[in-house]
């Protein structure tokens, strides 16, 4: 799958899941003065997993004559006019942005997008108290210090789901 990234997407330390392409323009990267952001882009650059794309001009028209181009930021208009222009190659691409004014712009022109944040807004802690010797499994609720089964310490674990 190809994947055109914004600058959320890097700064929130984005997955760069293998066997996908990413895709961004040169101004998403000048945005960043954050060292890791930076850093984890440049490899992906490097790995061959990150593309910079500037897009072409007649996309860039295209998007400064929408209703949206006072909304968005000049770094979203480059982004808006590379999915236009992938649209536009018929490729098959998703758009990472969380940005209200992007996905507005990405809805009206049947653009499919995704939110970034939405890994981490879907996670959610579930508690449970486990033996740390046999790994009986006790309610979160349970008042019990030690283990009914081998007289060990219960602990309190978290975990993500
Ligand atoms: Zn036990």
């Amino acid at each position: 799958m190809l994947y055109i990234i914004d600058a959320a997407f890097l700064l929130n330390g984005g997955d760069f899941t293998e066997g996908n392409q990413f895709f961004t323009v040169p101004q998403v990267m000048d945005e960043f003065k954050d060292i890791s952001s930076r850093t984890v882009s440049l490899s992906a650059l490097k790995k061959g997993i990150l593309f910079l794309i500037e897009p072409e001009q007649s996309f860039i028209l295209k998007v400064n004559e929408s209703r949206f181009a006072g909304k968005l930021s000049f770094a979203d208009k480059m982004l808006a006019a590379l999915a236009l222009q992938f649209k536009n190659e018929k490729k098959e691409f998703s758009v990472f942005t969380d940005d209200f004014s992007l996905q507005n712009f990405f809805s009206i022109n049947k653009i499919k997008f995704e939110p970034v944040l939405r890994g981490s807004i879907k996670k959610t802690a579930v508690f449970q108290k486990k033996c740390s010797s046999c790994g009986k499994k006790f309610s979160s609720k349970s008042e019990l210090k030690k283990c009914d089964v081998c007289g060990s310490e219960i602990q309190l674990k978290t975990k993500f789901k």
